[in-house]
């Protein structure tokens, strides 16, 4: 009885399991689409349906289970980790606090048990644009989804109004002004579950407090409904504000992994800091990126600096004027290969998930600002990059900006804190994820391979000599002085103000003489970075002791030092890494152009159609028909329907461009050729999928056709192989020559 009254209801996906009696083409009774794909998983089916009765051999699924929805809305065959156990917790109508990465996949994590409850669910959240683009991915998979926000027009609300007195809408997004007055409404359409979306506005000491998320408590006690709380970044203070503002009893709480492994790390020191940021961006053309700049007059020039370079550029801050902001933040979201530059006054409403990189070029506030700020790069879980740019003025004003705040006390030293860490991690010696991590709470045993670190040692020396020789310094001109001062005592320099101040009579006077000025520059800078000199805003700067530092100064301690990093800072300028092999190229670039015109007909940014990833595997795979084009990873039922063919037919015709080495083979060579293309296809990125890019031409694949070697040696010989690409698919390689 409640099975049949579940094909009643309208406009619902339903997830069927398959009896021996199914095959692919039988349809509902009625006209409504009816996917039997074979795609979904074997025993399930979906059905898209106003049905009034189920098809013959279809018995509806338990709603407990969730991979069919997975597959058919959402196109995944599989959970991202840390998913799957807060699905479960939610849909099954918990109390849930989830604490995970950006880009871990968060929306999902109310988006599908909302499906899979009955009712409505209602999710709160603060980003406007972020709600307005969940919607329209939902209802492009089929999903009846609405928002009440401020940037609805008069028609939307009308129309969600609609949907949920008809009982259609299954989630309901919702602003946090909103909140207070909607118990009733709420109440009336039988919410079921309440989703809280970056559930760190309730903290009152956090950067982004929302006092209208107080209200969240209260609503939640009217509706007596569950609450699923999510957040990406909560230290552990935020963690227990959260969940005394919004539950009464302890939620399941989820702390999943803050490691992004897509993202690579790098830091370098000023060094013409302009020239830097364009070396890292121009390389880079083609791609979105961020580039964040400490002030707001910095935008504007750099911006125009990247756009003399050739590369689409916009400056965003808060002084620009509402409408502007919007059209940039518009303008970013749709297109390919944008660049803004901007204060961290742009992200918030951002959530673009093809970001390639973000740089900073100036050191961010913390380290929680720094991994959000970074951790917009790549949501499409590829490889996006990072680089921050730091130097000792970035530190006297981020201190300065501490200091000179209103915050009370105890919060200023925690702030000095969160800053340390940042510095912290920008003077590592040693893998930085690990260190970032370690602050996040998680240990890690090795390092990342995907940070500068890690793919170039830094070369470290004993340094506690030459901070005792700074410290002297220091100590016998009375803590007053900055380190371009203090550099010339140490280095016997008699300028004007040092023999005014008689310090070429100190004893420490030209004591540091085996360093050079940059030498003690980088010397300095790494003192201040790990807080054992900070400068002093009652002295104009002049650099003080810290506490940190009295082991070192009493002969307690030794410290080790980088040996620098001024030198290495030209070596930012890595070549970006390709996001498919080069034949693959020119069909991305064909499939990209189809979905940018598709995007702009429709008004969507492009993701909204598909993602980069999809895009990608679709030239890397190249799917020869609908059913081969349902295994790409982000087609779902609703979107082969819709984009299926038309998506084909880039891929057919640029099909029949068969490479003439290729071409001129046949039977078992032929075949072989195929076999060590699948392989190298295969571990393009390595066995982990993370590693470089590396791929091989058909002209060198066709020589190893053709010599056939027989041993690694050999293979490596083979003209465009080389060592490097000879570990990475010789024993591969050798596999299918003795196959
Ligand atoms: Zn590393």
């Amino acid at each position: 009885m409640e099975a049949r009254e579940a094909w009643q209801k309208k406009g619902r996906p339903y997830f069927a399991r398959k009896t021996g009696r199914i095959s692919t083409d039988v349809a509902c009774n009625c006209d409504h689409m009816a996917t039997f794909s074979n795609a979904m998983s074997p025993a399930y089916a979906v059905i898209y349906a106003n049905c009034a009765e189920p098809p013959p051999g279809v018995i509806p699924a338990l709603m407990s289970d969730a991979f069919p929805l997975l597959k058919s809305i959402f196109g995944f065959d599989a959970f991202r980790p840390g998913q799957e156990e807060i699905v479960k917790s939610v849909a099954a109508g918990r109390d849930v606090l989830a604490i995970m990465p950006t880009g871990g996949g968060k929306s999902l994590c109310f988006q599908l048990p909302a499906l899979m409850r009955e009712g409505v669910t209602v999710v709160v959240s603060p980003l406007i644009a972020l709600m307005r683009d969940q919607v329209r991915f939902l209802r492009d998979a089929g999903v009846a989804a609405g928002a009440l926000t401020s940037g609805n027009t008069e028609e939307e609300t009308e129309d969600v109004f609609t949907a949920l007195d008809e009982g259609r809408l299954k989630l309901l997004y919702l602003a946090p002004e909103r909140i207070a007055r909607s118990g009733p409404l709420l109440k009336r359409i039988g919410v079921s579950l309440l989703a809280v979306d970056e559930a760190h506005c309730v903290s009152q000491w956090g950067h982004d407090f929302r006092p209208d998320y107080l209200e969240i408590g209260k609503l939640r006690s009217q509706l007596k409904v569950p609450v699923a709380a999510f957040t990406a970044t909560a230290d552990e203070e935020t963690r227990g504000e959260i969940i005394r503002r919004l539950f009464d009893q302890p939620p399941d709480v989820f702390l999943g992994g803050f490691d992004r492994p897509n993202l690579s790390l790098a830091f370098a020191a000023k060094d013409r800091p302009r020239a830097q940021v364009l070396d890292f961006v121009i390389p880079r053309k083609g791609q979105s990126g961020i580039v964040y700049c400490a002030s707001r007059k910095k935008t504007e020039s750099l911006a125009e600096a990247i756009r003399q370079a050739g590369i689409p550029a916009l400056s965003y801050h808060a002084g620009l004027d509402p409408d502007t902001r919007r059209d940039a933040e518009v303008a970013f979201q749709r297109e390919d290969g944008l660049v803004v530059v901007a204060t961290v006054a742009f992200g918030m409403g951002v959530d673009k998930p093809d970001i390639r990189y973000v740089v900073h070029s100036d050191l961010p506030s913390s380290i929680e600002a720094y991994y959000q700020e970074i951790g917009r790069a790549g949501r499409d879980g590829e490889r996006a990059e990072t680089l921050t740019l730091y130097g000792p003025e970035d530190i006297r004003l981020r201190r300065t900006q501490i200091d000179e705040g209103l915050a009370p006390n105890e919060r200023k030293s925690a702030d000095h804190a969160r800053l340390n860490a940042l510095l912290g991690l920008a003077e590592a010696t040693a893998c930085r994820r690990m260190a970032l991590l370690r602050y996040f709470g998680e240990t890690r045993d090795e390092g990342c391979g995907n940070c500068d670190l890690c793919m170039s040692p830094v070369e470290t020396f004993d340094g506690t000599e030459a901070a005792r020789k700074a410290f002297s310094a220091v100590l016998r001109t009375g803590e007053w002085f900055g380190a371009g001062h203090l550099i010339d005592v140490l280095r016997g320099v008699s300028t004007d103000k040092v023999k005014a101040r008689n310090h070429d009579k100190l004893p420490t006077f030209g004591c540091g003489q085996e360093f050079s000025k940059p030498e003690w520059q980088t010397i300095f800078r790494q003192l201040m970075g790990l807080d054992l000199l900070r400068p002093d805003p009652e002295r104009h700067g002049g650099l003080r002791f810290t506490e940190a530092a009295r082991p070192l100064l009493k002969g307690e301690a030794t410290i080790t030092l980088r040996r620098d990093t001024i030198t290495r800072a030209a070596r930012a300028r890595a070549e970006p890494v390709a996001l498919v092999s080069e034949e693959d190229a020119p069909l991305l670039g064909a499939l990209k152009a189809k979905r940018r015109a598709l995007a702009e007909a429709a008004k969507v940014p492009a993701y909204v159609i598909f993602p980069d990833r999809t895009l990608m595997e679709m030239a890397r795979v190249r799917p020869g028909s609908l059913d081969e084009m349902l295994g790409i990873s982000g087609i779902g039922a609703k979107k082969l329907e819709r984009y299926g063919s038309i998506f084909l037919e880039v891929i057919t015709g640029a099909r029949e461009a068969v490479h003439p080495a290729r071409l001129r083979m046949a039977g078992d060579t032929g075949d072989l050729f195929d076999r060590l293309q699948a392989a190298q296809v295969r571990l393009a990125r390595g066995e982990t999928g993370l590693d470089v890019y590396l791929s091989c031409t058909k002209s060198t694949l066709a020589k190893i056709v053709e010599l056939r070697p027989r041993t690694l040696s050999g293979l490596e010989a083979v003209q465009g192989m080389g060592p490097q690409k000879a570990e990475r698919f010789g024993t591969a390689f050798l596999d299918e020559l003795s196959a």
